[in-house]
């Protein structure tokens, strides 16, 4: 029998410095491949290049070393896959599970029955049985169906989705040309050989159009573990639009023993005033997946912001 391998990954987008959100998003993922004896990639998530900021990929990996984190392998970047993205949008335009659409915002809007889960319009599906006369593709989107996609969350559990009801034909390659991030997490996951998606729970909603994706693909499906996101005193996750704050290196320890907390470890406080060796020690050996909160969101206050 075939010993199966770990590999995770950490995939920030560099639209702006690290913060306590993503640390927890890394620690998380990292803990449990190492605990496992697996592997740990960095992949920068850049494939949205008008949102990504002129150096912040560096700083974020300058972040990472200097809180201790080492990853596996050359950092993969999204914008020197282009032809990875094209590849596989040929293949599921081939098998006819991707069409042509020529619907502007405005159009959808107009023509929106439901709203889908994260605030958009569900694609109303004009353009599936093909563009309207005289009118030029815009956008490519997949074609869903509406059995239930369900999969088995490490720590949120059981999640199930319609994808026509709740999402609608999805778009994998933008009106602008770009690639959609829902196709470029799918492939580079495949290609990356992930055994083991652990990131945070703002990304549950998304995983069904991912899995649909993998399967339309015909690549196997990695396991997932969506970790609690932290969220603001209002309720919102900690973003750059929320004003997030930059994590502060000089306060490496302390940093990464909140991140602890926040996912439930018992690291002893005194472990803030250590060095990040002594805390990634400490936490290598003590890491326990099962005293992560099962909740999606648990509210953590800014620091040093
Ligand atoms: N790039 C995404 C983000 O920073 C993460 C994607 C993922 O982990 O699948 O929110």
């Amino acid at each position: 029998m075939q010993v199966p391998i770990y590999r995770g990954r950490f995939a920030p987008s560099p639209t702006g410095p690290l913060h306590f959100g993503s640390l927890v998003a890394a620690v998380g993922s990292h803990l449990d491949a190492r605990t496992q004896g697996g592997e740990w990639l960095v992949r920068m998530e850049d494939v949205d290049a008008p949102r990504c900021v002129p150096g912040a990929a560096d700083d974020i990996l300058r972040t990472l070393e200097a809180f201790g984190f080492a990853w596996d392998g050359p950092v993969l970047y999204q914008h020197r896959r282009s032809e990875a993205y094209a590849a596989a949008l040929d293949a599921l335009i081939d098998a006819g599970d991707v069409y042509p659409c020529a619907c502007s915002r405005k159009d959808i809007a107009e023509a929106a029955r439901r709203m889908a889960d994260d605030g958009g319009p569900v694609y109303p599906g004009t353009c599936r049985r093909g563009l309207p006369a005289g009118q030029p593709a815009r956008a490519w989107r997949l074609r869903v169906g509406n059995s239930p996609v369900s999969f088995v969350d490490r720590i949120q559990g059981e999640i199930c989705q319609r994808l026509a009801d709740d999402v609608g034909d999805f778009v994998l390659r933008r009106a602008d040309g770009l690639f959609a991030y829902q196709l470029a997490v799918t492939v580079d996951d495949h290609f990356q050989q992930i055994s083991d998606v652990v990131r945070g729970a703002d990304l549950l909603a998304s995983t069904p159009r991912q899995i649909a994706l993998l399967q339309a693909l015909g690549y196997s499906l990695p396991r997932y573990a969506h970790l609690p996101v932290a969220a603001n005193p209002a309720g919102e996750k900690w973003s750059k639009q929320t004003r997030a704050p930059a994590l502060d290196v000089g306060r490496a320890p302390a940093e990464l023993v909140r991140a602890l907390h926040f996912l439930g470890q018992a690291a002893p406080p005194a472990l803030a005033t250590a060095d990040v060796a002594t805390v990634w020690a400490w936490a290598c050996e003590h890491w326990r997946f099962d005293r992560v909160p099962r909740r999606a969101a648990i509210m953590a206050p800014a620091v040093g912001g």
